[in-house]
């Protein structure tokens, strides 16, 4: 089974590998090893990173005891040892990521099989993000998203605190660390552990404890666009200016206001304004709840010129 390579190169460069021989494949850095089929312009790759071999079910990647590790669908493989791959799986070498489809499959789906909206473990999403500073943001309002979940019913004052956090994650331009911890010394205590880490990497997984995997996992989709896509949401200028920004003045009113209950409006507006992206309007209209993070919000509010100082440096990119 001749296999295709998808390679996802940061910062959300795309090309594709093919891959149709049945020796192996060894993959490294630009300047490697002189036998490399595959090398990359990527620094965290090491310079004989790893090699994809076929087996005789089919295929396995082995790590070549790099520097910064692959991982296999979110987990770090143990160098030298063989791991079965499969299609769909996800690769991923230092800040380098393949997801593998079939040769075939390409005529049925040309942008490769949208893995994460299937992905159940949050733990393995989380280090998708491994080593991005520019997902620290969406990490911790993913956390705030999920202390939200907790209990039936949040009192007025862990409402008013959680707002405050979100705001204060906004306000933070460089978030090489979480500074939530003064804000959150009322919060009970569970709430409080999650919130005060200072790496939003452990405050992600801590917080995706608090509530069912499945939640944690969908509340990961809410904050994260697919980062396997080949294409990021690109929002048109068009949609922006239609009806004297209508758009944009609403995603603004529903990010500021928490009126996430506006949604559907918005999927309607964008609608009027001849957006064609179905994943952007779908995701505005899906019933399932909103929060500061939402993906589709923060791809308008970052394109949107006139945010101004709204723009707390919201990323699509990741
Ligand atoms: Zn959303």
């Amino acid at each position: 089974m001749p296999i295709r390579l998808n390679l996802i190169l940061p910062p959300g460069e795309h090309s594709k590998v093919v891959w149709e021989s049945n020796q192996e494949l060894r993959i490294g850095r630009i300047g490697g090893r002189p036998d490399l089929q595959v090398a990359l312009d990527v620094n965290s790759v090491s310079r004989f990173q790893a090699v994809i071999r076929p087996t005789e079910n089919g295929y396995c990647v082995i790590d070549q005891g790099s520097t910064n590790g692959s991982w296999l669908n979110g987990v770090r493989l143990t160098p030298m040892e063989e791991y079965p791959i499969h299609l769909f799986d996800l690769i991923q070498f230092g800040d380098a990521g393949f997801s593998v489809t079939r040769l075939n499959d390409e005529q049925s789906n040309p942008l490769g099989e949208p893995t994460w909206d299937r992905w159940r473990d949050p733990n393995s999403m989380i280090r998708t993000f491994s080593g991005k500073e520019s997902a620290f943001r969406k990490l911790q309002l993913f956390a705030v998203a999920c202390c939200r979940q907790v209990g039936d019913r949040l009192n007025p004052e862990t409402q008013r605190i959680l707002d405050e956090c979100e705001c204060r994650i906004d306000q933070i331009v460089d978030l090489r660390g979480s500074r939530l911890a003064e804000l959150v010394t009322n919060l009970d205590s569970r709430l409080r552990r999650v919130l005060s880490d200072r790496s939003p990497y452990s405050m992600a997984h801590a917080a995706a404890r608090l509530v069912e995997k499945s939640v944690s996992a969908d509340l990961l989709r809410e904050v994260f666009f697919d980062p396997w896509a080949e294409q990021p949401p690109n929002v048109d200028p068009n949609w922006l200016a239609w009806n004297n920004q209508t758009v944009p003045k609403l995603a603004r009113t529903i990010y500021e206001d928490r009126r996430f209950d506006l949604m559907p409006i918005l999927a309607d507006a964008l609608e009027d304004a001849m957006c064609n992206d179905s994943a952007l309007v779908g995701h505005c209209r899906q019933e399932a709840q909103h929060f500061r993070g939402c993906w589709a919000l923060d791809a308008i509010l970052e394109a949107d010129p006139s945010t101004g100082e709204l723009r707390f440096g919201f990323s699509v990119s990741y």
